[in-house]
């Protein structure tokens, strides 16, 4: 099961379907009180970021490289919900500061004292040490963080990344929650298991690049800039085909790399998130799926299952005249212990053809209530 098989064909290929990862803020403030958000303005504030990072997603952008790419823009199928925020008054500020390693931005020491359950990803917001925005030498305009397979830290938010500031041009200047969207996405990207793509990252369509923040009149930053999100620039706004089908890859069950974070929306059925596979059409799912929707085979179409695909309660498998269902290797079954349907044929004139229904190589169907019958080949 490589990543490939995670990769949606197109904008209405439901079959990887739509993930919402669950999220828990904590706010991390002084004993004052005065280096964060309260509880009350750090819900707003989480609220707008969230909308803003949702709407990134759900907007995936053409990639800018390599110059003249074809690649394709496919639907991230990933969204975020708020699990809670909570605020805490920490004696040591925990701050963003490289210079002490015990509150550095790469200690662990937050998590392993909050984070109580691995049913969300766990985001904390932290500011800079008040000196280092005081000293002249300091140049943190933008929002900077850090993100692990366990846990994200955001830095800024509060003091540098509240108000978004337009231009006349209506450009933002300022950056606000959209920019702070665009560098939570990538923290969570790597919680997700996506590495940096300026760098050799294992996928051929984020080719490495200069790292540019923006574009400059001279330099490597005059033509290669990158927008892809796994890359430090003012977008963030891209994820290629690749790291859509590495995410979901390691959230499927085939991998259960972070699967717990999700919000198990694949229970109960959403007709509007129905699989149909196109009349004459031959395809091969080999990948752990969860559908949400009803699957329907169109006439003459082929459809070989070979890994576990579950069917929201009360849906069904419609096969059109002609068509053919093989489960090889594969089973049909819920994920969430309830009954699904099963397997029906649809005709709409008695001289139609019959539609075929082949478990081989053990094949399974179960947790359904029935289905038409079928040829088992060994
Ligand atoms: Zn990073």
């Amino acid at each position: 099961m490589g990543f490939k098989d995670y990769i949606p064909l197109d904008k209405k290929d439901f079959s990887i379907s739509e993930r919402t990862i669950r999220l828990h803020f904590y706010i991390i403030d002084n004993l004052k009180g005065d280096n964060n958000f309260n509880l009350k303005s750090g819900k707003r504030y989480i609220d707008e970021l969230i909308w803003e990072a949702n709407n990134k997603l759900a907007n995936n952008q053409k990639m800018r490289l390599p110059k003249g790419n074809s690649t394709p823009v496919l639907p991230t199928r990933i969204q975020y919900e708020v699990e809670g925020v909570t605020y805490h008054k920490e004696a040591k500020d925990w701050y963003f500061d490289h210079k002490d390693d015990r509150y550095n931005v790469m200690s662990s020491a937050l998590w392993s004292k909050y984070a109580k359950k691995d049913s969300v990803a766990h985001i904390f917001m932290i500011e800079d040490h008040p000196d280092s925005i005081a000293s002249k030498t300091y140049g943190g305009i933008a929002g900077r963080g850090m993100g692990t397979l366990k846990f994200v830290k955001l830095a800024g938010c509060f003091r540098l990344l509240t108000d978004t500031i337009w231009k006349d041009n209506g450009e933002f200047w300022i950056r606000g929650p959209n920019f702070a969207a665009g560098l939570m996405n990538h923290e969570i990207g790597h919680v997700l298991g996506l590495g940096h793509s300026w760098v050799n990252d294992g996928c051929d369509d984020t080719p490495p690049n200069p790292n540019c923040w923006n574009y400059t009149k001279n330099g490597p930053c005059a033509s290669k800039v990158s927008n892809n999100m796994m890359d430090y620039n003012a977008w963030q706004s891209a994820l290629s085909p690749c790291q859509i089908g590495k995410i979901h890859r390691n959230l499927s069950k085939d991998r259960n790399f972070t699967r717990k974070i999700l919000k198990k929306n694949w229970c109960s059925l959403d007709w509007t998130q129905s699989v149909q596979i196109a009349t004459q059409d031959t395809v091969q799912w080999c990948s752990s799926k969860e559908l949400r929707g009803n699957l329907l085979l169109g006439p003459f179409s082929c459809l070989t299952i070979c890994r576990d695909v579950s069917l929201p309660k009360s849906a069904k498998i419609i096969l059109k005249p002609g068509s053919t269902l093989i489960i090889d290797g594969g089973k049909l079954y819920n994920d969430c212990g309830e009954m699904w349907e099963g397997v029906f044929q649809k005709k709409s004139h008695p001289k139609d053809l019959d539609a075929q229904l082949i478990l081989k190589n053990g094949g399974q169907i179960i947790n359904s209530s029935q289905q038409i019958p079928y040829q088992k080949l060994e």
